[in-house]
């Protein structure tokens, strides 16, 4: 039997070897470079640290273990980690996305297009027959974000299995706003999930990392190709640092959401502010799926105020809320998406998401709660 979750944060899999040289309790940080061999065609295991890495090796697993996946493969930020998934795909495939997908991966498809001849749809893809719809002959993938950022739509990952295996297309989502703590993407069908490490699984706001993590040991071989002929891989210290990030996502993730739900009921009731997007609100329209497919309902909240004014006095009377683009640590951020993390998504796009002028978005930390909503009372004023 398996460890429950808490404990795999800690600890990986009970089977996951993680012994180490004389009875250290956290794991060594292996800054090596190459691999001595102990003779002619003999490994230790190890032989370059771009390919594998014994530090990178046991934060890999653990991922692999919170995900459910085959193999989980650690990248040198998030970014890194959607471009390796883009290697799957060859020349000519068209991808279907979420429309409000993260603003990087938006610019990164962008090139894609130019660079490597794919072609993407920006779909609703929380509308399965509008996903369905927009299926071509040249279709590969689904690349999907659930709960949707910023606008928190919530995509029904059955479904979407349903969808891949009537038209063989991969399932990819980006898992980054709820972590594995919270959902499982690999559960429901997911070929691929993606994790800007940076964020919940990192939850300090000082590495930079990226996952792969896979379900299928066929895209685990290729992925693992690609991965040690470019060489996007994530350094033994930031390994390190992960692994230690980890052992802690648990407390985090359940005193992030509580304060983020409080939070959330208290924006609602502001009189400056005029619609909360947060999926634990009864009344928010992902509601019920997310109940289904996730343990819980994470720390991210938007929010859209009464007028420009004021989305722009918030951001520059915040004084412990800090305004600063990320999320998931346990520093509370505020963001202005339309000049930050979606500032190059194009404007017709970005104005008919709602991803206008009033639109404001939170990551709740793990500040005391009343500390915060003082903070964001002198802030809307
Ligand atoms: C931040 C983010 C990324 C990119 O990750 P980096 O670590 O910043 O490169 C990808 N997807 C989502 C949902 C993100 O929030």
């Amino acid at each position: 039997m398996s460890y429950q979750l808490e404990t795999r944060c800690i600890h990986g899999e009970r089977n996951i070897e993680n012994k180490h040289p004389y009875g250290a309790v956290s794991a060594p940080i292996y800054q090596t470079a190459t691999f001595v061999h102990p003779g002619v065609g003999h490994s230790t295991g190890y032989d370059y640290s771009r390919e594998s890495n014994p530090t990178r090796s046991e934060l890999e697993k653990v991922i692999s273990s919170l995900e459910g996946a085959v193999d989980s493969i650690a990248c040198s930020s998030g970014m890194a980690a959607v471009a390796l998934c883009l290697e799957l795909l060859e020349s000519g495939s068209h991808v279907i996305c979420s429309e409000d997908l993260y603003g990087g991966s938006v610019r990164l498809f962008q090139q894609a297009v130019k660079s490597r001849n794919l072609t993407f749809s920006y779909i609703n893809t929380a509308d399965v027959r509008a996903v369905e719809a927009a299926v071509t002959p040249q279709t590969r993938a689904l690349y999907i974000e659930t709960p949707s950022n910023p606008t928190m739509w919530v995509t029904d990952l059955a479904a979407m299995r349903a969808l891949a295996d009537s038209y063989h297309l991969l399932l990819i989502a980006d898992n980054t706003f709820l972590s594995p703590y919270l959902q499982n993407p690999i559960a429901f069908g997911a070929d691929l999930v993606i994790h800007s490490g940076t964020k919940f699984l990192g939850g300090h706001n000082d590495i930079l990392a990226g996952f792969v993590c896979t379900a299928r040991e066929d895209l685990a071989q290729k992925l693992r190709f690609f991965y040690k002929t470019t060489g996007p891989c994530l350094s033994p210290f930031d390994s390190f640092l992960m692994l230690r990030s980890l052992k802690t996502l648990a407390v985090r993730m359940e005193a992030q959401q509580k304060n983020a739900a409080v939070i959330a009921r208290w924006l609602d009731r502001h009189p400056k502010v005029k619609q909360v997007y947060y999926t634990g609100l009864p009344e928010h329209p992902g509601h019920e799926l997310q109940k289904k497919q996730a343990r819980g309902f994470g720390s991210m909240i938007s929010f859209r105020t009464d007028t420009e004014e004021t989305a722009r006095t918030v951001l520059s009377r915040v004084q412990l809320i800090s305004y600063a683009e990320s999320l998931g640590g346990v520093e509370s951020l505020i963001t202005y998406p339309m000049l930050q993390t979606h500032g190059d998504v194009p404007e017709e796009v970005r104005k008919a998401l709602g991803i206008t002028e009033t639109f404001l978005r939170l990551s709740v930390g793990i500040e005391h709660v009343d500390d915060l909503l003082a903070d964001l009372e002198q802030a809307l004023g």
